[in-house]
């Protein structure tokens, strides 16, 4: 049996893996495709792509963005980008720059807390256009300030802790659209992670592909109830750890294995959508 995982994160984002360690764990995990989904930039992407190509692993391009659908959030993962898209990049960019001033944000709030981070450590520490807390976390660790890693998320930077700052998101719709001008698949990520079920049908309607069944967080019978509803509204079935690299617990890559025939669905799809679009008009002849 072929396998793949097709949500994970890198240095480009909040992952510890650079591309280059990510598709090294890839190979000795046998995976036979694998995606990178870094929030809000496909920076990876090119690297990734060079690795996999070396090492015969199949590669597909991706990214994870954060939306809203009825004042809801939902994470919308996007594959198959054409990672030079112009305005998908231009959107992209502006959540990257939210999110430094987020870090900033949130770094204002620890100072005033009385603890003393210091915002560049944050900073130096991401290396990266797209930061997000789990850099404040480990900065956070780094400097000794807390013990670990979920010592830092439950004191300061979980939702309702004096730290939290709200993530900039963009409409569902939006962000669907933008996915499939890109020449993407819109796929629904982890929805037992936010159980919101009711928002389906109306992801469905803006154009929704997928859904990812298969996560790390999801129970058996979670990922055969999302399996269901993959078949009820005709969704692509898609899976992936959710691998952070070390900056959570263990690196969860390969953890979660996506049949390698959901791959092949995705890319039939992509073709077929490619095939059916509409070519520049011929000129008229004069
Ligand atoms: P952000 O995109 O900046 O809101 O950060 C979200 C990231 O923080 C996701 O990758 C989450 O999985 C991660 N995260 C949330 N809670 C924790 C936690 N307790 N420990 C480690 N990572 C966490
Ligand atoms: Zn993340
Ligand atoms: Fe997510
Ligand atoms: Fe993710």
């Amino acid at each position: 049996m072929k396998f793949a995982d097709l949500h994970l994160h890198t240095q480009f984002s909040d992952g510890t893996f650079s591309p280059e360690e990510l598709v090294a764990h890839a190979v000795q995990h046998g995976l036979a495709a694998l995606a990178v989904t870094d929030h809000d930039t496909v920076e990876g992407c090119g690297l990734a792509a060079r690795e996999c190509e070396a090492a015969g692993i199949e590669f597909i391009t991706g990214t994870e963005l954060t939306a809203e659908f009825n004042d809801i959030e939902v994470h919308l993962l996007g594959y198959f980008l054409d990672t030079q898209n112009e305005r998908f990049l231009a959107e992209i960019t502006k959540f990257q720059t939210v999110r430094q001033q987020r870090i900033h944000e949130m770094v204002a709030r620890i100072n005033d807390l009385g603890v003393p981070l210091d915002v560049n450590s944050v900073f130096a520490l991401a290396n990266c256009k797209s930061p997000g807390r789990p850099h404040v976390a480990r900065a956070l660790v780094k400097a000794g300030l807390v013990r670990h890693l979920d010592d830092a998320f439950e004191r300061y930077l979980k939702k309702g802790r004096p730290a939290w700052v709200p993530k900039a998101r963009m409409s569902a719709l939006d962000s669907i659209q933008l996915i499939h001008q890109a020449g993407g698949l819109a796929v629904m990520a982890h929805p037992g992670l936010n159980r919101t079920d009711e928002i389906i049908p109306g992801l469905v309607a803006a154009g929704l592909d997928g859904i990812e069944c298969f996560h790390t967080k999801h129970s058996t019978a979670m990922a055969e109830h999302y399996l269901e509803i993959a078949d009820k509204y005709h969704l692509l079935v898609t899976g992936g750890s959710d691998c952070h690299g070390y900056s959570k617990a263990k690196p969860l890559i390969g953890s979660v294995k996506l049949p390698y025939e959901c791959v092949e669905k995705m890319t039939a799809t992509v073709m077929a959508r490619r095939h059916a679009a509409p070519t520049a008009p011929a000129a008229v002849p004069s």
